[in-house]
């Protein structure tokens, strides 16, 4: 089978996997003529396909054989779906030539498992070793980890990816043990912890406490061993079984904690050929993907637990309004809130208010008192923000007692565009 045709297969094989961000990894560049490649810049191309996955142009599997049978899994081993395999060699040619001709900053490596985890994750750290050591290539290297592969071979994947990820797949131990029979729930986390691990020491030897000193000479800091600078993540499939938002965040967030992921993906279960009883019929709707990942962001960087964001009994987030309007709502006694007075965390909780705006508001109220010129300046959508907000020129009166207040958020404007999957900074609210 000519290269071509192997990419082609194994692009689109790969094509289900959202956890493609860039974000976080160590800078490094070839300025000086050194070594090819950049992490600096504009990151990672990325391109969109027509099902508004987000894909990078070199986003491949190393190979989508699998002797795995995940029922989600258009790879899986009883599916029939045509099989290519790329030696080592062939992915770093790739790599490189695509490079060179402009097309990409980096590589996403993930794979199907042949024969045991190890000889699968072996021929993966390959890749990365010989891109790293025989080509000093110092693009992006984010490499998917096969769970049950042994730690010396995590150890080197860590040494020279600048990300690892592992995938819990399903959100609870229970729909893997459904879905996926021959995945370890335990395991996966087993690995997460190692990672988490090897990150950790990795981070703290990087300390300015690690300086040696040199004979006669002032100290020095010692070069620490990097091991994946941009951390771990993971992507869950949504709408694949039937576990409902309240309980994806809250494996969320214990991944979060537990773990000190980066990132945790969501990406909405779509159909595949001959699929099993077990599965839906439908994709899950696109919405719910994005409505999971404003909601992740609200507990990443507005102070929200998870457990508020999904009212207990519903056990879904609205796909009408975003998670933090619909909190707002259901809390209206919390407001209005005093623009000029209140602290950070209160201000975050503001619909329509974002972690930059109230940056900006903060430093403003410190010489004058805030009125609604400045939210049009700083550009916030006043429909949104001001029945929750008291200003010194405004205040909302009676609007949040209002009956319809809900109603008047959820019809959508007409020309809205919907969220693509994938398209990680539409997702953010405000
Ligand atoms: S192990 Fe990975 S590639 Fe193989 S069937 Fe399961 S999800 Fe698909």
């Amino acid at each position: 089978m000519d290269t071509l045709r192997k990419l082609s297969i194994l692009a689109d094989a790969a094509k289900y996997d959202a956890s493609c961000a860039s974000s976080g990894s160590a800078k490094r560049d070839s300025v000086g003529g050194k070594g090819i490649g950049s992490t600096e810049g504009m990151g990672i191309c990325h391109s969109y396909t027509p099902d508004g996955r987000c894909v990078s142009l070199l986003k491949i599997l190393l190979t989508n054989v699998c002797q795995f049978d995940c029922l989600y899994c258009v790879n899986r081993s009883s599916s029939n779906v045509p099989r290519a395999k790329f030696t080592p060699q062939e992915v770093v040619e790739l790599t490189l030539d695509f490079y060179r001709r402009n097309c990409i900053e980096g590589l996403f490596l993930s794979s199907g498992i042949i024969r045991s985890p190890d000889y699968t994750m072996e021929q993966v750290v390959e890749v990365a070793r010989s891109l790293r050591e025989d080509h000093d290539f110092r693009g992006y290297i984010h490499l998917k980890t096969i769970p049950e592969a042994s730690e010396s071979l995590l150890e080197r994947a860590g040494r020279y990816a600048d990300r690892l990820s592992i995938n819990v797949e399903l959100p609870t131990p229970q729909g893997l043990a459904q879905l996926a029979p021959e995945k370890d729930a335990p395991g996966i986390r087993r690995t997460m912890a190692r990672l988490r691990l090897h990150i950790d020491e990795a981070k703290e030897a990087a300390q300015p406490a690690a300086m040696v000193s040199r004979a006669g000479g002032a100290p020095r800091r010692a070069k620490a061993p990097g091991f994946a600078p941009g951390g771990q993540s993971t992507q869950m499939i949504v709408g694949a079984d039937d576990t409902d938002d309240r309980a994806i965040l809250a494996t969320s967030a214990n991944l979060y904690g537990a773990y000190r992921l980066k990132r945790v993906y969501y990406s909405a279960f779509s159909p595949i050929p001959d699929a099993a009883k077990a599965l839906p019929l439908r994709p899950a709707p696109l919405m719910r993907e994005h409505r999971l990942y404003q909601a992740d962001w609200l507990m990443r960087f507005y102070g929200f637990a998870h457990e508020e964001i999904v009212p207990s009994g519903a056990g879904m987030l609205s796909l009408d309004v975003d998670p933090k309007l619909g909190w707002a709502l259901a809390n209206r006694d919390r407001f209005p809130i005093d623009l000029n007075r209140a602290p950070r965390e209160l201000l975050l909780r503001v619909p329509g208010l974002g972690v930059k705006s109230v940056e900006q508001f903060l430093q403003a109220r410190r010489v004058r008192r805030l009125r609604v010129a400045d939210l049009s300046t700083a550009r916030v959508p006043l429909r949104k923000v001001l029945p929750f907000v008291v200003l010194a020129d405004h205040s909302p009166g009676k609007a949040l007692d209002a009956a319809d207040l809900a109603r008047r958020f959820t019809r959508a404007p007409a020309a809205a565009p919907a969220p693509v999957q994938g398209d990680l900074f539409a997702a953010m609210p405000a």
